[in-house]
């Protein structure tokens, strides 16, 4: 059995936690079959990579180096810290101490770098923020060869994990799979046990960039999908992939069993439990993945997977973004809706900005778009800027309300099931609740809409009841 495992956020908060994490890896590597082969995925410790962000930004900003000097230290406290609650043994420790100063000294050169130079280019971002898993990812392995388990640790690159060199959000290069394997296989075939740092990439280059905010899932997946492993593991701290965000709908239950699809599309609409792309590398070999729960650890979890007929459900969950803006866009007499359509895709793709969902009106000449709230600024930047380029004006108005948030009902068993739609809207009229925009894609496995603010978890939980999801 080939088993890739991945560990982030709060499983990793501290050295009272690393070790736990170290005893459960020790434990399902020992239990029952004797070959089994472990990756382990590490991401950095709690919050680590958010401060990093956040202090490279200010540095770059304010150019204080005896600050830069000051956080360093808080770092490496925080790491030591980590470390000596988590290992007993005085010889392992003493050689993560030297680690963890030799990383952090080289932290300490590059945030000098940033306050002297005054700027923070997404490059030497990226560099920055690879310090959390770099530093988390030595402690685990540290900490499993204190228990007795032969573990070494390996940066993005030394695991294979080749990308292109778009920084912030890297993607594997085509022949890479082969890279992985390469690096993984070997050691596997030793009984080793590889801690690879999650999020972080290299070009061929050998400048490391990385893969998006969660990327560690991402990580896991695609050495899953490349070593061929017979499942991936997620584990998280919360019960598995849930119908619904249980703050916002109380009854919200554990879904046993969900697609690739499901929850791709969960991910890209908002749902934090997974990085959005890291379902696609293991579709084609389709490799389980399990969601599992930390604190309950015997527990199934949830299973991500093909769907078998008999589990799937028109509607299995609902996720909101709960801070989103709707654009309005009106074209001109003088264009098409689609010139329009394809000027303001345009404009907002060079801008970066995720567009959540679309509707166009047939009649005016209206499109209107949703984005997240924080984006709507640059995003009405773009548009105003499409009629000062060309020499006829393409958009005669636009509108925007960013007080909205949008939701979105998740189900395969909604493909040519007749009346989804009409149980969701019907659910939402009982409840008064009015809806602002709507959409479907023609995959029919979503549908999303947007409704007042104020109005948004009483419509997941309508819907919610509706559908009877997590029953
Ligand atoms: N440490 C990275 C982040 O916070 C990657 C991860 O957590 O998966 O985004
Ligand atoms: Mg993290």
């Amino acid at each position: 059995m080939r088993l890739v495992m991945k560990f982030g956020g709060v499983a990793v908060a501290d050295g009272r936690r690393i070790r736990a994490v170290a005893e459960l890896i020790k434990r399902i590597k020992e239990e029952g079959n004797k070959n089994k082969e472990l990756v382990v995925v590490t991401s950095a410790l709690f919050k680590v990579t958010d401060m990093l962000h956040e202090n490279a930004m200010r540095l770059a900003r304010e150019g204080d180096i005896d600050d830069a000097k000051e956080f360093v230290a808080e770092i490496r406290e925080r790491h030591e810290g980590a470390a000596s609650e988590a290992i007993a043994d005085e010889q392992i420790l003493g050689e993560l101490r030297e680690e963890i100063k030799r990383r952090t000294s080289d932290m300490e050169k590059a945030l000098i770098g940033i306050c002297l130079l005054g700027e923070l280019t997404a490059r030497s971002c990226d560099y920055i923020v690879s310090f959390g898993e770099r530093l988390a990812a030595p402690i685990l392995a540290g900490t499993l060869r204190s228990l007795g388990i032969d573990a070494c640790h390996l940066s993005g690159g030394e695991a294979g994990i080749i990308t292109n060199d778009e920084y912030g959000n890297a993607q594997l290069i085509k022949g890479a799979e082969g890279d992985i394997r390469a690096r993984i296989v070997p050691l596997l075939a030793q009984n080793k046990v590889p801690v690879v740092c999650g999020y972080i990439g290299e070009t061929r280059r050998g400048i490391i960039t990385t893969l998006g905010r969660g990327g560690s899932d991402y990580t896991a997946t695609l050495i899953g999908a490349a070593i061929d492993a017979d499942e991936i593991w997620l584990w998280k701290e919360t019960e598995g992939i849930m119908s619904a965000d249980p703050k916002i709908v109380p009854n919200a239950r554990k879904v046993p069993y969900i697609s690739y699809i499901e929850a791709m599309e969960l991910s890209y609409f908002g749902a934090s439990i997974l990085h959005p792309r890291a379902i696609e590398p293991v579709i084609e070999k389709d490799i389980p993945i399990r969601v599992k729960n930390l604190t309950n650890p015997e527990d199934e979890g949830t299973l991500i997977g093909k769907e078998p007929e008999h589990t799937k459900k028109a509607a299995k969950a609902i996720t909101l973004i709960e801070d989103t803006a709707i654009i309005n866009i009106a074209g001109s007499g003088m264009s098409s809706i689609s010139e329009v359509a394809a000027r303001v895709f345009n404009a907002l793709a060079a801008e970066k900005i995720d567009v959540i969902m679309v509707s166009q009106g047939s009649s005016e000449r209206t499109i209107s778009i949703a984005v997240e709230r924080t984006k709507l600024h640059r995003a009405i930047e773009a548009i105003k800027r499409i009629n000062t380029t060309g020499t006829s004006p393409i958009i005669r108005e636009f509108t925007s309300n960013s007080n909205v948030s949008a939701v979105g009902v998740v189900g395969a068993g909604m493909a040519g099931t007749p009346g989804v739609a009409g149980k969701v809207f019907s659910a939402l009229g009982k409840e008064g609740i009015s809806v602002i925009m709507i959409s479907q894609g023609s995959s029919e496995y979503n549908i999303s809409f947007v409704v007042e603010r104020g109005d948004a978890y009483r419509a997941a939980r309508a819907i919610h009841e509706m559908f009877e999801m997590g029953r």
